[in-house]
């Protein structure tokens, strides 16, 4: 049984919210046929109908939008068929010297006992079967929940907590600027759980960067995909600007230039796929293109909200997430990125505007622009290709 989080705040969106999650709890476990699900209100239902419990709740912990879930019996409604409930569980989990409670609740007020009566009821009958037994109010070892609802009585005993935030796809949509780096994935992490659907955009440089290292940038695409199902990405031809940049301006700016072109080019592969922000994996002062000076430099090439979920993290913290959510050891493969290639010794950590435009008269911009955006090539990123990763280790380890 599913709670949700917090769409309940969400007034007349609710069924909108309601609907998202249950389909993205449905794609989720899609890979079990025999999973049955109904979603009301308040709550949602997950029948297992046989499938392994252990391995839905782990694909559960991912789906955001849920707060708790808990695995739960459903009975009949019928005091005799509840009593016997209690007495199978209990004598399931209870080891000496184990407190318990009955936390019952009715929401179906038809029902013959309410609260009170049921605690009661129930409780005798816990002690029909184990005399020994103490009860405890306040923290129980174990709070068997008892609840009377519409279509069925449902018992629990254990919570588990849910990955919060909102189901993906209620926000919209955002193109995550998606590097092989460690920053970059945990803020398409981020955007996900506050419920946008985002699509990864990835700049590469032939020859100068390697098929490994576009390889890097897709398996953490897939790795997202965990929590929020499959993912777009688009692989950018960015190897001509870069070598215009490096040919016609000044070292000190070339990463000002450069981040302005992905900015560019990102925004308008954002309007033509009906995306409404632009997200990257930006942290305040962590290296020179991300002062606050840079940031206005590069960010001056457009209108479109740039979300930077993980711009007042330290690094530290950022790693913590990237583990958890385990991109981390994909991140630190050491692959050429198209930024580290053509690199200054000392990039420019406060770029002038006016010496910014100067420099781009230089070059054709929208020329560059439209060829790197016919240029784009998308592929599906789908949470299981492992098989496939496995058979290319093999062809690597032969060859
Ligand atoms: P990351 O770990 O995400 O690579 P970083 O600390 O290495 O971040 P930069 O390399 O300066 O920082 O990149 C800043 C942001 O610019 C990245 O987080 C990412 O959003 C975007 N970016 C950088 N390189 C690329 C790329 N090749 N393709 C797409 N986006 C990129
Ligand atoms: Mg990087």
């Amino acid at each position: 049984m599913i709670r949700y989080g917090e769409l309940s705040t969400k007034g007349k969106n609710r069924w909108q919210f309601i609907n998202k999650l249950r389909r993205n709890v449905q794609e989720a476990l899609s890979i079990y046929p025999q999973i049955t699900t109904y979603f009301d209100r308040d709550r949602g239902h997950v029948y297992l109908n046989g499938a392994d419990y252990q391995a839905v709740a782990e694909s559960l912990k991912k789906v955001f939008g849920i707060q708790n879930f808990a695995p739960s019996y459903k009975i009949d409604k019928s005091v005799p068929a509840l009593k016997e409930a209690v007495q199978l569980i209990m004598k399931n989990i209870y080891q000496d010297g184990m407190t318990f409670k009955i936390a019952a609740r009715r929401s179906d007020h038809s029902f013959e006992l309410d609260s009170r009566d049921l605690n009661q009821t129930l409780g005798d009958a816990v002690f029909d079967v184990i005399p020994t037994v103490r009860v405890q109010m306040k923290k129980p070892d174990i709070a068997l929940r008892v609840e009377i609802r519409t279509d069925a009585a449902y018992i629990s005993h254990e919570e588990i907590r849910g990955a919060g935030g909102l189901p993906v796809g209620t926000a919209g949509k955002g193109m995550l600027m998606l590097s092989g780096g460690i920053d970059s994935p945990v803020a398409g992490y981020l955007a996900l759980k506050r419920g946008v659907d985002i699509e990864a955009v990835h700049f590469a440089s032939p020859p100068y960067t390697s098929p490994g290292s576009l390889k890097k940038a897709q398996d953490l695409t897939r790795k997202l995909t965990a929590f929020g199902g499959n993912i777009t990405f688009i692989e950018v031809p960015f190897t001509e600007i870069q070598e215009e940049i490096k040919n016609k301006t000044p070292e000190a700016y070339l990463m000002t230039l450069t981040r302005r072109f992905m900015m560019r080019i990102t925004d308008r592969i954002r309007e033509v796929r009906n995306a409404l922000i632009i997200i990257n994996g930006e942290s305040l002062g962590q290296v020179a293109s991300q002062t606050l000076e840079s940031m206005q430099a590069i960010n001056a090439v457009t209108h479109t909200p740039v979300i930077r979920p993980v711009v007042t993290m330290d690094k530290l913290e950022i790693i913590d997430i990237a583990e958890k959510i385990d991109t981390f050891e994909i991140s630190i493969q050491p692959f050429e990125d198209c930024c580290t290639i053509f690199a200054p010794d000392r990039p420019k950590t406060n770029p002038k505007i006016k010496n910014v435009e100067q420099y781009e008269a230089r070059l054709d911009v929208e020329g560059l622009v439209e060829r790197a955006v016919a240029g784009i090539m998308l592929t599906t990123i789908t949470p299981k290709e492992e098989v496939l990763d496995q058979v290319d280790s093999l062809i690597e380890d032969l060859l």
